[in-house]
């Protein structure tokens, strides 16, 4: 516990004490149980490397138990029984329970992914329970349709023809570490308002919000068996993706991993609905408000430690304006306060694992050896924990690994483009497609621009502008699917015709 409050000034409040010396099971039908195995595995605060706690290693047996449990609440209810506002009521209070409960998430979170307890709580938690409103709200509006048929083979006939929209059943669902609640939020609330039962698997690096969001479930009243947890590896991930009773996979996570879902779920046709990587764009042109667009660029790739799957990595200044405008962000990255995610005063924290501080120690030295120069960082920072400098890289060509994959680190690829050329076919020369900022005051520009770039979600003037209301989702081999908003519902039902002859 020492580890702890060698964080700072911000103390760990009781709460999280108490969940961090208690046991961290699996939730499987309401209870809590430790792995078939009996194994268990650490968890640890990236800023120290130091362990918080040990937590059941689920595998493929404990994944079978559970996705046993999710199958019998699905098939003999209640909950895809259970009237819409019942679920309501029940999505509802998680979220309220959240925003009771926001600085216990918030400093869990903190501690387990590395990200500043500020933003943990306001933007990951604050967010995830508003998530869980939204789609509370939604529970009541799922609705089929009466169609006007025509029915050409029985000319005489009368029909009355309709549409169901039933949930696809069990749903499996996979998140990574980079926003451990919020992208279970955005899985579990859709999946259950539409009346699926589930089987979360949180990411080996980071499953204590999952499991202190599985005492909140239980808590609100949820039937046994509707939510599940398993915490464990990969190959608890490759078990549920592969499985039988499994109707469908969502998943956040890497392009590489996603194509293994995809091969996973054949066997069943499980439905799959995927948000992978990407290489996002950020367009800057000349005619830009530089006073906005230095600061919105400068989010755009470090928001998150750069550990975001929209992160704006490749920036395309104007020629004209390329050297002040890199500069000028180079500067701005360098004044950024670094530390542990405990102390509110850091803005940027550590990387979430060893694995992935020598991943993008390793991009920078091999875009250096190719000839891109620093202009701000270039390497670790301080001595212990997984820091990284915020690296601007300058004089890099399109085919440098640090343009064209992703990095997942605080490291930005800054090129100039010149307008006669234009800037689209630059920005679409990548395998993914997920985002894409674009900086002007002509609207025409942005508006022609925002339709050229082959993106899920396009910001002006901004970056990271996200709202529950607005799909998100990936062009190309940045995903399957639409995440968010009213659409994300259409992963989690399917859709039955009825035609009666009257
Ligand atoms: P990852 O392997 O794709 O992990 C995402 C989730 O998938 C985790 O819960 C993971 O479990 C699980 N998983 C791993 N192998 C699986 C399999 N064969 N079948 C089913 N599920 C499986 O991502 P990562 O290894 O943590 O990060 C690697 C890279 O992915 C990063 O450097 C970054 O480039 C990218 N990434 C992208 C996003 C995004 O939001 N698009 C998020 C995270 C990472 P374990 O945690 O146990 O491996
Ligand atoms: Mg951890």
């Amino acid at each position: 516990m020492t580890a702890l409050i060698e964080h700072g000034p911000q103390s760990v409040v009781p709460a999280v004490r108490r969940f961090l010396s208690g046991r961290k099971q699996l939730l499987i039908g309401g209870e809590w149980a430790d792995a078939a195995s009996g194994r268990t595995f650490g968890t640890e605060d990236p800023a120290t490397g130091r362990e918080l706690a040990q937590v059941a290693h689920g595998e493929a047996a404990d994944v079978d138990r559970a996705v046993r449990a999710a199958r019998r609440a699905f098939d003999e209810g209640p909950w895809p029984h259970m009237k819409p506002n019942g679920r309501e009521r029940l999505l509802w209070r998680i979220g309220d329970i959240l925003s009771e409960r926001a600085e216990e998430f918030g400093q869990l979170e903190a501690l387990d992914n590395g990200k500043s307890v500020g933003i943990a709580t306001a933007v990951d938690v604050a967010w995830a329970a508003d998530v869980f409103r939204y789609y509370a709200g939604w529970a009541t509006k799922i609705e089929g349709s009466t169609v006007n048929v025509s029915m050409p083979f029985a000319p005489g006939g009368q029909f009355h023809a309709y549409t169901l929209r039933e949930p696809v059943g069990v749903c499996g669902l996979i998140v990574p570490w980079n926003f451990p609640i919020l992208m279970a939020a955005w899985k579990l609330a859709p999946a259950l308002a539409a009346g699926n039962t589930v089987i979360l698997k949180p990411a080996e690096q980071t499953p204590l919000s999952a499991l202190l969001l599985g005492e909140v479930f239980t808590e609100a009243g949820f039937p046994p068996g509707v939510v599940n947890i398993v915490t464990g590896f990969g190959d608890a991930g490759a078990a549920l993706s592969g499985h039988d009773a499994v109707d469908k996979i969502a998943f956040t996570g890497s392009t590489e991993v996603g194509k293994k879902i995809v091969d996973a779920a054949k066997g069943n046709l499980k439905k799959v609905s995927l948000e992978l990587g990407g290489k996002s764009p950020n367009i800057v042109f000349a005619d830009a408000d530089l006073e906005a667009a230095v600061p919105g660029s400068l989010n755009a790739w470090l928001f998150n430690h750069g550990q975001c799957c929209v992160a704006g990595t490749r920036m395309y200044v104007e020629d004209t304006i390329f050297d002040e405008f890199t500069a000028a962000v180079a500067e701005a990255a360098s004044k950024v306060r670094i530390g542990p995610g405990m102390d509110p005063a850091t803005e940027l924290g550590p990387l979430i694992s060893q694995e992935q501080f020598d991943k993008v120690t390793g991009y920078l030295r091999d875009g250096l050896a190719d000839g891109a120069r620093a202009l701000s960082g270039g390497g670790r920072w301080g001595e212990s924990g997984y820091f990284v400098e915020p690296t601007v890289l300058v004089d890099v060509q399109p085919d440098f690994s640090v343009v064209r994959e992703e990095i997942f680190g605080p490291v930005v690829a800054a090129l100039p483009f010149n307008a006669d050329e234009g800037v689209v076919a630059a920005a679409n020369d990548s395998i993914y497609g997920l985002a894409a900022g674009i900086w002007t005051k002509d609207v025409s520009k942005a508006h022609r621009t925002a339709r050229q770039v082959k993106a899920g979600s396009v910001w002006v003037n901004q970056y990271n502008g996200f709202d529950t209301a607005m799909p998100f989702g990936g062009y190309k081999q940045s995903g399957w699917g639409r995440e968010l908003g009213a659409g994300a519902l259409d992963l989690y039902t399917t859709t039955k015709s009825v035609n009666i002859a009257l």
